[in-house]
């Protein structure tokens, strides 16, 4: 695919990040591989903007994939962070600034009676599992096809994100003793749940599930589902982990939690709850929490955990997450998800846009997509289309078919605006694509 614009200083710093960088990157999506084109290098944020390294602004429907939930350079998050770095910037030691994050989450999220803060969302699940082994003394994780918990060994069996971009089955250097231990399961599908409970009684130690996928794009839990993976857990002993690294304190103020009610052993938080800074948690039911070292056996650690600056940002974008700020962001995503629906529509191209509280993506198929394989079926070519010619016309969308868009408090009418005199052409770009 050609391309009509350019980024000159996106691609000077490219070519240098590729000597030094393997793929010329810190995180495989970043790449634009799976759509092809410069990946732009952004020199500045502020609410719905980014500004890149060539001096073009966009509206960022990224938002640091999720973090970024009060639109960039917030001043309320910066003076905090400003406040906390002018007094030290790590101490290695307890500090309030953690006590109080951590209450703020318990707070929150009613099954969270106690919390431990770690610096991403990978450390969050890789421990959550570490921790259910240990409770549980069982080996075997079930989680599902489409679903990413992260860079952890035992959960890149079937993953979504940058695994699902990039087509990959699973990845060399994860040995086969420990994705034995993983069962990987179609999801939405409690038949399946049960089957491996069957085949397995008395060895799985946990079950983990996105709250509501946006790994493989978004893509809901049917009703029920997350309701049935609590009682066949319970039934068998098994704990159930959710992972609300990217729903978390995001579809509302107690994440899907609040949404669907549904009471987890162990949650997994992240992105949100860290203000833009590497902050992250797991917590959950007070009798497995009190497995860890150094109340309990189970080794976790951190020398950056609870760092400071971080919690300190994170405590002032949560602080400032009240009921006023999702009702905002809902609005702003439903009103996306219809401009984005009618554009395609008026070009007759088959799409689906699939939400889940405030979290939405885009199918290139008119099928219903209910797991990984029917992401999978989607016409992956006319998004490629369809992102480019938004790029272009200064709207920074995913670069992957199969990743969730995020709005957030600071997307206003300008903003909106300007994507809503994009989409036309976009919609034809994608209605012109060829495979
Ligand atoms: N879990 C979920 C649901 C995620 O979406 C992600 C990241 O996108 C992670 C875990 C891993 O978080 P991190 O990238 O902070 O390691």
């Amino acid at each position: 695919m050609a391309y009509s614009y350019e980024a000159p200083v996106s691609q000077s710093l490219f070519d240098r990040a590729s000597v030094v960088t393997p793929g010329g990157v810190n995180s495989p999506v970043r790449a634009f591989r799976a759509v092809g084109g410069t990946p732009r290098f952004m020199v500045s944020g502020t609410g719905p903007y980014l500004t890149d390294a060539d001096g073009r602004e966009y509206v960022d429907l990224v938002c640091s994939w999720g973090p970024m939930i009060l639109g960039h350079s917030h001043p309320e998050v910066i003076a905090a962070v400003q406040d906390a770095v002018s007094r030290g910037t790590s101490f290695g030691t307890p500090g309030e600034g953690e006590v109080a994050l951590a209450e703020e989450i318990v707070a929150r999220i009613e099954p969270v009676e106690q919390v431990r803060l770690v610096s991403s969302g990978t450390e969050a699940t890789m421990s959550a599992i570490r921790l259910a082994r240990g409770f549980t003394g069982r080996a075997k994780v079930v989680k599902f096809a489409g679903c990413y918990h992260g860079h952890v060994d035992a959960l890149l069996a079937a993953a979504g994100s940058g695994v699902a971009t990039f087509g990959l089955p699973d990845t060399p250097g994860v040995t086969g003793a420990t994705a034995g231990d993983t069962v990987v399961l179609p999801y939405n599908d409690l038949d399946a749940v049960r089957a491996a409970f069957a085949a397995h009684p008395g060895e799985i130690a946990c079950v983990i599930t996105e709250a509501s996928p946006g790994n493989m794009g978004v893509v809901p839990p049917a009703d029920g589902f997350n309701a049935g993976l609590k009682e066949l857990c319970a039934a068998d002993g098994a704990l159930y982990i959710s992972d609300e690294v990217m729903t978390g304190f995001r579809t509302s103020k107690a994440g899907w939690y609040g949404v669907d009610g549904v009471r987890p052993d162990l949650m997994t938080f992240g992105k949100v709850m860290g203000g833009g800074f590497p902050a992250a948690a797991f917590g959950g039911r007070g009798d497995v929490m009190a497995h860890l070292a150094p109340a309990g056996p189970v080794y976790q650690a951190g020398t950056l955990s609870g760092n400071p600056v971080a919690t300190a940002a994170g405590l002032a974008q949560l602080r400032l997450l009240d009921d006023a700020a999702y009702a905002k962001i809902d609005a702003v995503s439903a009103e996306l998800r219809s401009l984005v629906g009618d554009a395609l529509t008026k070009e007759g191209v088959a799409h689906t846009v699939s939400a889940a509280g405030n979290m939405f993506s885009v199918f290139f198929t008119d099928r219903p997509v209910r797991d990984y394989e029917d992401a999978k079926k989607q016409d992956v070519f006319r998004f490629t289309a369809f992102f480019h010619s938004m790029l272009e016309q200064g709207v920074y969308l995913p670069p992957s078919a199969f990743e969730s868009w995020f709005v957030s408090t600071a997307h206003d009418d300008r903003a909106v605006e300007r994507i809503a005199a994009a989409l036309p052409a976009a919609a034809r770009a994608a209605s012109e694509a060829t495979a």
